[in-house]
């Protein structure tokens, strides 16, 4: 089973994404661990990818699905994989279904998480992190006991540089210019379900579940995908 995570910063993406991934045990892979475990595997394009890191450029798209395509011949993502942020371009939406096509696959189901600007930012404000350790803490979910300071070091607590309003405002400019026209080219294959986001964690899990439950052909509770 292909899953692809689409959703602007601060949708729950990777939260939800991984809770799939457990359910259903399949292996999940942001586009940050694609390229950490590129340039870990110490291979050529490893190698490259690496270069481009370094210069502080983006990683061109090729070698991506280069190394996209390597991990899908490996045998513990034979079972299928749950990607997370990639594809994020319709470039990288097409270049992935060739890869797919290739070995007789395609995407499942492309999940759209979709939030409205000023309530990532006001989520992503709650999400703060040990600028000593890196301990991250919900100010909601999961607060630190004193306030301002981490439980395990002591260290001060702060929102991460990619949290903040003008990064985050700078995300969605992206978001909107390079990702929603692949949210329609996977509309336009049947294979978008869009997830509210409103609410509370579970409340938004119980809707990614029903969505998922799609692909077994089960009927969706009428709550289902938004
Ligand atoms: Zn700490």
């Amino acid at each position: 089973m292909i899953i692809v995570l689409v959703g602007a910063p601060g949708a729950g993406k990777g939260t939800h994404g991984k809770r799939i991934a457990a359910k259903r045990h399949l292996p999940h892979v942001s586009s940050g661990d694609l390229l950490r475990e590129a340039v870990g595997s110490g291979t050529p394009l490893g190698r490259q990818a690496e270069r481009y890191m370094k210069a502080g450029v983006l990683v061109p798209d090729k070698i991506m699905l280069l190394w996209v395509e390597k991990l899908l011949d490996m045998p513990e993502y034979e079972a299928g994989i749950v990607l997370d942020g990639f594809p994020r371009t319709v470039p990288q939406a097409e270049g992935l279904d060739e890869i797919l096509a290739k070995r007789d696959l395609g995407v499942d189901r492309a999940l759209f998480f979709d939030i409205e600007e000023a309530a990532a930012v006001r989520r992503l404000a709650k999400r703060v992190s040990c600028t000593n350790c890196g301990l991250v803490y919900n100010l909601d979910a999961k607060p630190p006991e004193t306030p301002g300071e981490c439980d395990r070091c002591g260290g001060t607590l702060d929102v991460r540089a990619d949290d903040r309003e003008a990064t985050v405002h700078a995300r969605f400019v992206e978001f909107r210019g390079s990702t929603k026209p692949m949210i329609e080219y996977y509309r336009s294959q049947g294979k978008l379900i869009r997830i509210d986001t409103t609410g509370s964690i579970a409340e938004v899990g119980k809707r990614v579940t029903a969505a998922i439950d799609l692909l077994d052909g089960l009927e969706p509770p009428e709550s289902a995908a938004g």
